[in-house]
């Protein structure tokens, strides 16, 4: 694995909610892609990785504080959802609403961890502050990238 120096994603003016503002490429995407399952705010700055270990096709990918599902290679097999210990994923359509632009953050990321070969299938442990993070006020303002 490559270490790259993490980035805020203020540092990466390209994400989703930068480019044309987040209702509309909420409005626009959601009529052409497809996101079965989705990696939420509770997973930031946790990464406690039980999810990775029961998924049938390795469609997690990893940020320094963050994990997000490739929604192409999601087969919507829901396995990941009840060992997550933060209630963190939800199927697309039970996201609560004011984690629904999660879904573009997913494709997102994941796509961009994925060209830099951050596919994670193995479980790593959370990160060391993860219990103090888990009922912190936190954002998508929060989430780490790799520095490309
Ligand atoms: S188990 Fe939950 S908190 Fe941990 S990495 Fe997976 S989605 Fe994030
Ligand atoms: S729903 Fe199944 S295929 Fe999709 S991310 Fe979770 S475990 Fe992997």
């Amino acid at each position: 694995m490559i270490a790259r120096r993490p980035a805020t994603l203020r540092e990466r003016p390209d994400g989703p909610g930068r480019l044309f503002g987040r209702e509309t490429v909420t409005n626009c995407l959601s009529l052409f892609l497809r996101m079965p399952y989705v990696v939420a705010e509770p997973c930031i700055n946790c990464k406690y990785t039980d999810c990775v270990e029961v998924c049938p096709v390795d469609c997690f990918y990893e940020g320094p504080n963050f994990l997000a599902i490739q929604p192409d290679e999601c087969i919507d097999c829901n396995a990941c959802v009840p060992v997550c210990p933060v209630e963190a994923i939800y199927p697309e359509d039970q996201l609560p609403e004011e984690w629904e632009h999660y879904t573009q953050w997913n494709e997102y990321l994941a796509n961009q961890w994925r060209d830099l070969g951050y596919n994670v299938t193995e479980k790593t442990g959370p990160l060391d502050d993860a219990e103090a993070w888990e009922d912190a006020e936190k954002s998508e303002e929060d989430i780490l990238t790799w520095d490309v």
